[in-house]
């Protein structure tokens, strides 16, 4: 574990802990360091490897979006902040473990599960943060597989909609450059469905993601509604010109291997499975009279995500006198940010400005004596912290592992177990650990003993 900034009762600025890693929790603690230079700052992270949605959310095929995680980097390069992986809050150690050893405790852990799409679910039907982690090789999903069959039908209209789409439409040969598993994409439909409740107008996905979906050149598209006419507003002028282009613009190629429908006004209501797949039922978003079918054999519902960690946080602290989600207070000493403070919208840059909310709010609350810094931070948690911690080191020899020697045609191949990420990250110099390095362990700041 590399060397802990250290902290002495009596220094007048706080220790922070901050749980999650993702953007959100990066932003954090960048924008607390900037604030205290000296402050101990200890970014918890569930899994062995940093960066959350970033890393498991964000297209594969997004790599210019990824290398903010670069960025990210240098906090705990240069900037003294502390990671420890593989520590789940909730799990090993509990929010008010945490808050009893630091002074501020930033809750910055996303929102994990995909939300449910009533009437439809069962075999087949996947979330569509689910497919996302799964073809950025998540290790929660290590043993998922799902059948997408011949045909399968996209419910939302939002940008993450329209990446499972562009994933599931790309020709297998276009995908160089990307961290994308090759396994991944074995077998990809010849026929998707995308099913919005919205019109045109009112879909969420931005003009580029329907511009991106144009260079896919063996692929036909239809659109069944347009509502072209009459908008000022150039953001949706600019989104139904993309869809118009993808279908009037553009010419057909001779040959097509993957046929887009884009459905929209169209409400899901039902799925039923029948012998040859399932049978998809819609009513019109706006008349409820006329209803139509798809047939299908695989159904992604990519309508928003929940729960996670704000549960346990919800019930105890957001009845608190104190709370105050706007500026990301949950209670004294307690703040969050990011998706889990605002739900899941905004994409990566609105988390800095959510740090920034958060940060002027911890800020105010030391500054007027609200908190006064007294807690030693992390060194009052080392006997808690069971021994398999992963610190920015570990997730540095991961990285290089994946990165070293990646598949054909790609920039990284991910490590998408717990148990090898663990082994990786305890593996100093391509050694592996031998009893020897174990008889003669040192230990770092926090007590653990490391292998060396
Ligand atoms: C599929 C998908 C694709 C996206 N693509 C883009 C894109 O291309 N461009 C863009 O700008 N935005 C994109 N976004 C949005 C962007 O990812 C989010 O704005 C951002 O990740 C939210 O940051 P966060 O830190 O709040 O949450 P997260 O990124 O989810 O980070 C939360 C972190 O907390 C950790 N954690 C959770 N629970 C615990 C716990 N109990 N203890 C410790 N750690 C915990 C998680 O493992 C995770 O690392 C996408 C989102 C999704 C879902």
């Amino acid at each position: 574990m590399s060397e802990l900034r250290s902290r002495a009762i009596g220094e007048l600025e706080p220790s922070i802990a901050i749980v999650g890693s993702g953007p959100a929790g990066c932003y954090t603690a960048q924008m607390l360091r900037k604030r205290w230079a000296a402050a101990q700052i200890v970014v918890f992270e569930r899994l062995p490897v940093p960066y959350g949605l970033l890393r498991y959310g964000v297209s594969p095929d997004h790599q210019g979006t990824k290398a903010v995680a670069r960025q990210f980097d240098r906090l705990f390069t240069d900037g003294g902040v502390h990671l420890i992986g593989n520590v789940e809050v909730g799990k090993h150690v509990s929010i008010d473990q945490l808050q009893d050893a630091f002074d501020i405790v930033v809750v910055a852990a996303g929102l994990g599960a995909d939300r449910p799409l009533p009437g439809v679910d069962g075999d087949g039907v996947y979330g569509a943060g689910q497919i996302m982690r799964w073809f950025n090789s998540h290790p929660d999903e290590h043993s998922f597989t799902p059948h997408f069959g011949a045909t399968t039908t996209i419910i939302g209209n939002g940008n993450v909609a329209v990446d499972v789409l562009r994933l599931l439409a790309k020709h297998r040969d276009s995908f160089t450059g990307s961290d994308l598993d090759p396994q991944r994409i074995d077998q990809q439909p010849s026929r998707i469905h995308v099913v919005g409740r919205s019109s045109a107008s009112a879909a969420k996905f931005d003009s580029v993601m329907i511009r991106e979906l144009a260079d896919i050149d063996d692929a036909v598209f239809d659109v069944d509604a347009v509502d072209d006419t009459g908008h000022t507003d150039k953001k949706i002028k600019a989104k139904i010109e993309a869809l118009l282009d993808l279908t009037t613009g553009r010419a057909v190629p001779p040959t097509s291997r993957v046929h887009v429908s884009f459905h929209f006004g169209w409400t899901p209501e039902s799925i039923e499975s029948n012998p040859t797949g399932r049978t998809l039922s819609l009513v019109d978003t706006e008349s409820r009279q006329a209803s139509k079918v798809i047939e299908t054999d695989s159904v992604v519902t990519a309508v928003g995500f929940g729960h996670g960690l704000r549960h346990e946080i919800d019930r105890t602290h957001l009845e608190s006198n104190l709370a105050d989600l706007d500026s990301g207070l949950l209670d004294s000493g307690l703040y969050c940010s990011g998706w889990f403070r605002r739900g899941p919208t905004g994409g990566i840059p609105a988390n800095r400005l959510d740090a920034k909310t958060v940060c002027a709010r911890i800020v105010a609350d030391v500054e007027t004596g609200a908190i006064t810094p007294a807690k030693i931070g992390l060194q009052a948690l080392a006997a808690d912290l069971h021994p398999d911690t992963v610190d920015f080191a570990g997730w540095r020899r991961i990285d290089a592992t994946e990165v070293t020697r990646p598949a054909h045609g790609r920039c990284r191949t991910k490590v998408s177990d717990i148990a090898t990420m663990l082994d990786l990250a305890r593996t100093v110099t391509d050694q592996r650990i031998t009893p020897k390095h174990v008889e003669n362990p040192t230990t770092d700041a926090v007590g653990h003993k490391e292998e060396r």
